[in-house]
């Protein structure tokens, strides 16, 4: 049985470089792809970055069980679908899943023995410059998620362990030794 571990941490702190990381150099390292109802990014596509599903099908599978967690994050549904988490952790594997505070708490009172990992800015200034620098998100979006990651940040002590993310390489070395990658 291998062991799972939750990445969270406000929008624009770097989690995706960090996991992008971790997963090229750790084969062991599966990262749950999570289903979305919001509308794929540019260069995203379709069962790699997510299951980019409607709002009714999203809704189906609520009802059929299907999530190990969900939530509703600035006007979108995010959930992790159940069935191949269980399977790949069945198979040995350290499984990741990358998703926001409530998914987060959820998985705390379902999975207990998940390991809670979250990734902090330096400081906040700094994480608003990264999300307006993004350049993808419209001005309402951008203001939806400056809010919740406000909201997010103040959670910050619920978790296992918190990592800063100012400099990318040593941020990676200490998420490498939370989770035991060696
Ligand atoms: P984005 O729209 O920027 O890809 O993701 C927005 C937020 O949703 C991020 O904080 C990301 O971690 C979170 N997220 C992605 N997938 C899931 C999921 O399956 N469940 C939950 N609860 N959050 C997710």
């Amino acid at each position: 049985m291998g062991g799972l571990t939750v990445i969270t941490g406000p929008s624009g702190v770097g989690k995706g470089s960090l996991v992008t990381q971790l997963l090229t150099r750790h084969q062991q390292v599966w990262l749950s792809i999570s289903a979305t109802t919001r509308a794929p990014r540019k260069g995203e596509k379709d069962g790699e970055h997510y299951f980019f599903l409607t709002v009714d099908r999203f809704k189906e599978l609520i009802e059929e069980d299907g999530f190990l967690e969900w939530a509703e994050f600035a006007g979108n549904f995010y959930g992790t679908p159940s069935s191949q988490v269980k399977q790949k952790l069945m198979n040995g594997k350290t499984v990741l899943l990358e998703i926001e505070l409530e998914g987060a708490r959820q998985v705390r009172s379902s999975f207990p023995e998940a390991f809670q990992i979250f990734i902090a800015p330096p400081d906040f200034s700094e994480l608003e410059r990264r999300i307006r620098a993004r350049g993808t998100d419209s001005d309402k979006a951008i203001e939806r998620r400056l809010f919740r990651a406000k909201e997010e940040l103040k959670a910050k002590n619920e978790f296992d362990a918190v990592v800063i993310n100012d400099d990318l390489e040593e941020a990676l070395h200490e998420l490498e030794q939370l989770m035991k990658l060696f």
